[in-house]
């Protein structure tokens, strides 16, 4: 079984591109919905707490993501921590996951940030979605109606989207009219030779 990574910047595609392999019967193993389950672990929260402090929690108890994202956003160094509590985790469920999938002929890893954290080198293959920075742009405040200073703050954190794309095995141009289905069959094809 191949392990098979796909990235590409934020807003790219690659939750659309990833459901288009899902409907091929394909494995897909998303970091960011893993990762999320993470803040209904108790000793996750308890890490948490230690790096960020009370402030990122709300009075229920639970985690207000926003200050989360606001403190990290500002301080490499609490990024680096946050990573340093979710990337294990991440990894240890990715490798429970393909055991659980050990005879389908891939599965796929989905992440953002693959190059960033050298994810790349537990890969047999990546593939990368890109889509040009303005296109980008548009489609994210369409998504998420938020403002284009806000994208572009969390967008300056992760590799260009250039550099994946040079970096990766396979490309999809995931342009508007582009016949994304049929890229993502003909990648199938090739995975599973
Ligand atoms: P990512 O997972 O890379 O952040 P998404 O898959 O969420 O990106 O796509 C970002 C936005 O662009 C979504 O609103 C999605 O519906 C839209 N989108 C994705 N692919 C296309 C396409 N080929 N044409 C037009 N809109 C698209």
């Amino acid at each position: 079984m191949k392990r098979v990574g796909i990235t590409g910047g934020m807003g790219c595609g690659k939750s659309t591109v990833v459901n288009e392999f899902r409907r091929l019967g394909v494995p897909c193993f998303v970091s960011d919905i893993v990762a999320s389950g993470y803040y209904y672990d108790f000793d996750f929260l308890d890490d948490l707490r230690r790096l960020l402090g009370d402030e990122v929690f709300l009075d229920d108890g639970t985690v207000d993501k926003k200050a989360v994202a606001t403190k990290v956003f500002a301080d490499k160094a609490l990024l680096q921590g946050l990573n340093a509590l979710v990337h294990p985790r991440v990894m240890e469920d990715f490798s429970h996951f393909c055991k659980i999938h050990a005879s389908s002929p891939y599965v796929l890893f989905e992440s953002a940030i693959l190059y960033d954290y050298g994810f790349d080198r537990l890969m047999d293959k990546v593939i990368c979605v890109y889509l040009d920075l303005d296109e980008r742009l548009r489609r994210l405040s369409q998504r998420d109606g938020v403002g284009e200073d806000a994208i572009m703050a969390r967008i300056s954190n992760q590799l260009p989207a250039e550099e994946m794309m040079l970096r990766a095995d396979y490309v999809i141009l995931n342009y508007e009219g582009n016949p994304r289905r049929r890229q993502v069959e003909y990648i199938d094809k090739l995975l599973k030779q």
